[in-house]
């Protein structure tokens, strides 16, 4: 088994959150002068894992400044509540969209729960706790704040999700991207070249909007981006056209779909295994269904909710 940490350039630790399966999904604690900000938080069961490195570190609970939550989707947010409940001295910096569902997550909860179920989600999430409002940070857009004396700045990015923003690292010229700049497991990896896609997650997906997200994080010209699914990638003006076009690709097949009534399913899994093997990718097919089932499903459930919005 893959180890649960990385320790990144810049005094960034990469953490695998363990949800779902090693390798999904990933948060970050940046560290200055002993002061921690946690980016993305996982589910309930990362919370012991962050407070081991905190202590592999030397450092504590007591040491966290800021829990930031790229968005509120409960793999990036999931376990808020319990990390605040941990880390006293935290606030919670969440987008303007977010912050409701993190002091009251009562209908996160509810449309989870729809999704997996009352015991899936207790078993891929856990429990998951509302934040005192007097700890959160309603963050605007170009919001900055310091970690110890690390410069971070928040930039709005809707198009994934209407509560997404990502976060900018002045030191490590870095964003924290979320979602907003696609998934790329490091499994499909070919000669250091990543395979991107952009998750169209139900139910706020909105291509237009996530085009311009992704121009707006390159005019800060960033040279790295780390993402939450999974890991830090380098050279981001590598894959902004390749994400443009498989935005544009996948809003293409949902409307192609909806006029013809073939299968959207049928369609995207073909768009994505031809892209993979444009890539180069020679894994065989049981374990890229292994590494890929999870995000095609919500793809293309993403995918025929935005469609019904079209209307
Ligand atoms: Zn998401």
């Amino acid at each position: 088994m893959p180890s649960i940490t990385k320790q990144l350039k810049y005094n960034i630790t990469q953490v695998d959150t363990g949800y779902l399966r090693p390798g999904l999904a990933a948060c970050y604690l940046l560290i200055d002068h002993d002061r921690v900000a946690i980016i993305d938080t996982g589910v309930e069961h990362t919370v012991p894992r962050i407070q081991q490195v905190l202590k592999e570190q030397g450092l504590s609970d007591d040491n966290v400044d800021y829990v930031v939550p790229t968005h509120v989707h409960l793999d990036h947010a999931g376990g808020a509540g319990k990390l605040m409940a941990v880390c006293q001295n935290a606030q919670l910096v969440i987008h303007p969209f977010g912050s409701r569902h993190m002091i009251d997550p009562s209908k996160l909860i509810a449309g989870a729960q729809a999704v997996y179920g009352v015991q899936g989600l207790r078993d891929s999430v856990g429990e998951i706790f509302p934040v005192d409002a007097e700890r959160v940070i309603v963050a605007e857009d170009l919001f900055r704040f310091t970690v110890g004396t690390r410069e971070l700045q928040i930039v709005d990015t809707p198009g994934h999700a209407r509560h997404h923003f990502c976060v900018w690292d002045e030191m490590s010229k870095g964003f924290f991207t979320g979602d907003t700049f696609g998934i790329a497991y490091p499994e499909l990896d070919v000669e250091e070249r990543s395979f991107i896609f952009p998750p169209s997650t139900p139910v706020q997906f909105d291509p237009t909007a996530w085009l311009a997200s992704i121009d707006r994080l390159m005019a800060w010209h960033p040279e790295r981006m780390y993402l939450t699914h999974f890991g830090q990638l380098d050279n981001p003006v590598l894959y902004m056209n390749t994400l443009h076009r498989m935005i544009d690709d996948l809003a293409s097949l949902a409307l192609e779909s909806a006029h013809s009534g073939d299968s959207l399913g049928a369609a995207v899994e073909q768009y994505i295994l031809q892209k993979l093997s444009e890539h180069g990718c020679q894994l065989d097919e049981e374990r890229v269904k292994q590494l890929l089932d999870l995000d095609l499903d919500i793809i293309v459930q993403g995918l025929k909710v935005w469609i019904s919005r079209q209307n």
